[in-house]
């Protein structure tokens, strides 16, 4: 087996065998591009040493030496000639990039005598003996372990002695005492004399990278960036070239494009008379790239030219490596430069412009997650390293925000209309806090999961929300949050990072994330490529405008209890709750319906025709009733009645298992004028609109939560399409209409050919469903979900992620069962998981026609489904 490749041989394909660096050094050499020369010992050489633990093998050691014969044909050098010696860099280089996680051997091939030679050949021995002592320094840490800082500190130490300030201060006599300390060093660690032999560093410097692929960092890192641990990394030899020669020469790292704004143009920095590690270590400063111009202007158009022609042919953004000896230009790497998301969008649509890539393919190099840091503001990575976690729980809704806290939706109002900026935190979130939440920056719960209220609310409105935090005690009461013996009062303040869910202390600076003219090319080029449709989970007006900005086609669920929040809403619905009879039950319903039929013909101008899926009435009722003796107080005057009887009608309606309990379609079997009520109010409000546009066809999807039975829907739509009917009649007027259900239950999964006889459509709820199948309270499920996973019974939340086995094998039996009755009908996803990139794929194979997510992540959904074709 060959294990040894000259970059004349390779090409940029080859990654896995000889690593990024290798791999594109090879294709710049057959770019004819200005690469010292060399070749790469490959990730195969590596696994073979690493395997059997021992050193090199002969067979290798030859092929090297083979190699190095040829290398020094090349340059008409010799590795240890006494006249005109070879030298040369080894690299290490994996298939993917580990930046600084592995090692590097700069100048070696020198000695006692080369280092003459060398000042013989280019009459500078101060170059010499600084190109010696690095190698020293660099041989010692990476092959020897000997630490960095043993040498750092006696070229601190003399530097100081004789009143130098930079390196460059060192003449070449310093450089030579320094040489014979740092060989002191090396002896006295290691007992034995620096090898003189260059082939014997050359194999021992080989044998450390190959080692360094398990050095700490690097396994570190693999982990964090999934990375197999079993690639392997490859080796490059490489001719040198010296940036530390004078200065007219010096080595730097230049991006071709800008990779935290995506600017067009050359973005980097330089240093004269350097070798690439002291750009890296920080010593001195760099200059920024612009200033070569001045400098050397020949090369800066060079490396202009250069830039362009690599961009090209990578169809990328390119981050270079770079050196100039006595002014000449040689490029010793270049791969995809890392970049920010809005880099990556910016650079994305300005290579479609270019026509450098199809639009297809700059969908592709979108990741879904990045749509979240372009939308929601993140904080500035600098900040974040210092600062002190307060506590953390679920990332329920992405963004970054600072302000003071507060426990009850009123002070927050209170404190927000000050001109204060606020959090609100709390136990969880009801309808209730609906204003304290639509005022505060960010909210935190400290209970519940990512489908509850908060959680699903924050997220509608886009704002950054933490839920679940379960290690802080919130005492609503007293007005603290308590982590162990940490406690926070009102007022004090956090930052919350909704999009990792943790909560800091004190306020740290964040960067806006409002990029919406990138998203919006993106998303449209993305809607031409996506096979399914994306509708928006939303009922307000704003949350409409957002979802339809963000490229929604239309409303796949409106959850009609959100139309009831505020104090004169509630009110009526409290009413309506407690009322006794026919009586007291119709005075609130025909508040409400004026209610709804205010928002529904705001819904219905907004859409324009657009599909609209309107949910009936789906809440447990505990989430309405009253629950402060005020609130209770208020109650009982408006309706006349005493304290004690509305009391005692709470008692009534009080559940054990409200989620299982009375709500959704069951309901409207007690009290069907609820649905009745919400049913006219919609159609009479598409009909109402239609008059006034002529032009506009609005076919209402009128949708029933909880059905798990044919019966159910049986009866409930014969009543509805009574209403309705009963509606044509007095207005003269007809429309289409559609009546269809949600697929939340198991039973109704397990149904579903037969319940079709009965629904127009079909839509997933996969938040009740995920709860009636795993038996896990989607309220309750944040106390024990992490325990579950750091015993790894579960991989992840499947609240977040859908589970395909249990929640996605029923899933796959309702679509197929609704299909073989009639394979027109509609079938959507409207729980959260219709939102996540990774359930999208897996709903995407099972077949449904479209997801509903909140508007903020209609983006990333409609650029998943696209890269999906
Ligand atoms: C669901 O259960 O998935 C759903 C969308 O309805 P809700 O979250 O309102 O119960
Ligand atoms: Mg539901």
């Amino acid at each position: 087996m060959q294990y040894v490749i000259d970059f004349f041989d390779g090409s940029k394909e080859q990654n896995d065998l000889l690593g990024g660096k290798g791999a594109n050094l090879a294709e710049m050499t057959k770019m004819k591009l200005p690469v010292p020369t060399g070749f790469t010992i490959t990730t195969a050489a590596c696994l073979d040493y690493l395997k059997k633990q021992e050193k090199v093998s002969n067979e290798l050691n030859e092929e090297i030496r083979q190699h190095v014969r040829s290398m020094e044909q090349r340059t008409r050098k010799r590795l240890g000639d006494g006249v005109d010696p070879l030298l040369v860099s080894v690299r290490s280089g994996s298939k993917f990039s580990m930046p600084g996680m592995m090692d590097t051997i700069l100048n070696l091939g020198l000695n006692d005598e080369t280092v003459l030679a060398l000042t013989q050949k280019t009459g500078d021995a101060r170059f010499a003996y600084d190109c010696y002592r690095r190698l020293l320094q660099m041989f010692g840490d990476v092959v020897c372990d000997i630490d960095k800082n043993r040498f750092e500190e006696q070229l601190d130490f003399y530097k100081s002695k004789n009143g130098y300030t930079v390196d460059t201060d060192m003449q070449a006599d310093d450089w030579k005492e320094l040489v014979a300390v740092y060989k002191d060093i090396f002896l006295e660690v290691t007992h034995r004399a620096f090898p003189q032999d260059p082939y014997e560093q050359l194999n021992l410097a080989v044998e450390a990278v190959f080692r360094s692929w398990n050095n700490r960092r690097a396994i570190t890192y693999r982990r964090l960036h999934d990375i197999s641990d079993s690639l392997g990394t490859a080796v490059n030899i490489q001719e040198m070239v010296f940036g530390n020669f004078g200065t007219e020469s010096g080595t730097g790292v230049a991006f071709t494009r800008n990779p935290a704004t995506g600017e067009k143009g050359i973005f980097g920095e330089f240093l004269l008379n350097a070798q690439g590690e002291d750009v890296v270590a920080g010593i001195r400063t760099p200059q920024p790239i612009s200033e070569l111009e001045a400098l050397m202007p020949e090369v800066y158009q060079e490396f202009l030219k250069l830039g362009h022609l690599l961009e090209r042919h990578y169809k990328d953004m390119q981050d270079i490596e770079f050196t100039i000896e006595n002014r000449k230009l040689y490029l010793l790497q270049t791969r995809k430069g890392k970049r920010t998301a809005k880099s990556s969008f910016k650079i994305c649509i300005q290579l479609v412009e270019e026509g450098i890539i199809s639009k297809k393919e700059a969908i592709q190099r979108i990741n879904p997650t990045m749509v979240t840091q372009l939308l929601h503001p993140v904080f500035e990575p600098e900040y974040l390293k210092n600062a002190e976690v307060f506590a953390r729980g679920l990332p329920a809704s992405p963004g970054a925000a600072s302000g003071a806290i507060y426990f009850t939706a009123e002070n927050a109002k209170k404190a927000s209309e000050q001109g204060e900026k606020v959090i609100l935190i709390r136990q969880e979130t009801s309808p209730e806090d609906i204003e304290g939440m639509v005022v505060s920056e960010a909210i935190v719960t400290s209970r519940g999961g990512m489908t509850s209220h908060a959680a699903v609310v924050a997220r509608g409105m886009g704002v950054c929300c933490v839920a679940g935090c379960e290690e802080i005690y919130v005492d609503e009461f007293l007005e603290q949050a308590t982590v162990g013996s940490v406690i926070l009062h009102q007022g004090d303040t956090i930052s919350v990072d909704g999009t990792t869910g943790t909560i800091y202390h004190g306020s740290i600076p964040y960067v806006d994330g409002d990029e919406w003219q990138l998203l919006e090319t993106i998303t449209n080029w993305a809607k031409e490529e996506a096979s399914i449709g994306v509708k928006a989970n939303a009922e307000t007006p704003i949350d409409i405008q957002t979802a339809l900005k963000l490229g929604a086609e239309g409303i796949g669920l409106a959850r009609t209890e959100h139309m009831f929040f505020g104090e004169e809403r509630i009110g009526e619905m409290r009413k309506m709750i407690l009322a006794q009879n026919e009586e007291s039950l119709m005075a609130p319903l025909n508040k409400l319906k004026e209610f709804q039929k205010e928002d529904f013909r705001a819904m219905f101008t907004l859409l324009k025709g657009k599909a609209c899926t309107i949910r009936l009435l789906d809440p447990p009722l505990h989430e309405f009733l009253p629950q402060t003796v005020e609130e209770i107080n208020h109650l009982a005057d408006e309706t006349k009645r005493t304290v004690a009887q509305i009391n005692y009608r709470i008692e009534e309606l009080h559940e054990q298992n409200p989620m299982l309990g009375h709500r959704g379609c069951r309901l409207a079997v007690t009290t069907p004028q609820i649905y009745e009520m919400q049913v006219a109010a919609i159609i009479e409000s598409a009909i109402e609109v239609t008059q006034l546009e002529e032009d506009l066809v609005i076919v209402p999807e009128i949708m029933i939560p909880l059905i798990g039975s044919q019966e159910e829907m049986k009866w409930l739509r014969e009543r509805l399409e009574q209403t309705i009917q009963e509606i044509f009649d007095q207005t003269n007027c007809v429309i289409s209409y559609k009546i269809g259900t949600m697929l939340e239950i198991p039973r109704a999964c397990l149904t579903a050919e037969k319940i079709a006889e009965e629904a127009d459509f079909f839509s997933f709820g996969t938040n009740d469903l995920t709860q009636l199948t795993y038996g896990f309270s989607r309220d309750d499920s944040g106390k024990f979900i992490a325990a579950y996973q750091d015993n790894k019974l579960l991989k992840e939340d499947p609240f977040q992620h859908i589970d395909e086995e249990g929640v996605g094998a029923l899933m796959k039996i309702a679509v197929d069962k609704i299909r073989n009755f009639d394979p027109s009908i509609k079938i959507g996803v409207c729980g959260e998981v219709g939102g996540d990139p990774q359930s999208i794929r897996f709903l995407k194979k099972i077949g449904v026609d479209y997801i509903s997510c909140s508007p903020y992540r209609i983006p990333s959904a409609i650029l998943t489904i696209a890269q999906e074709q």
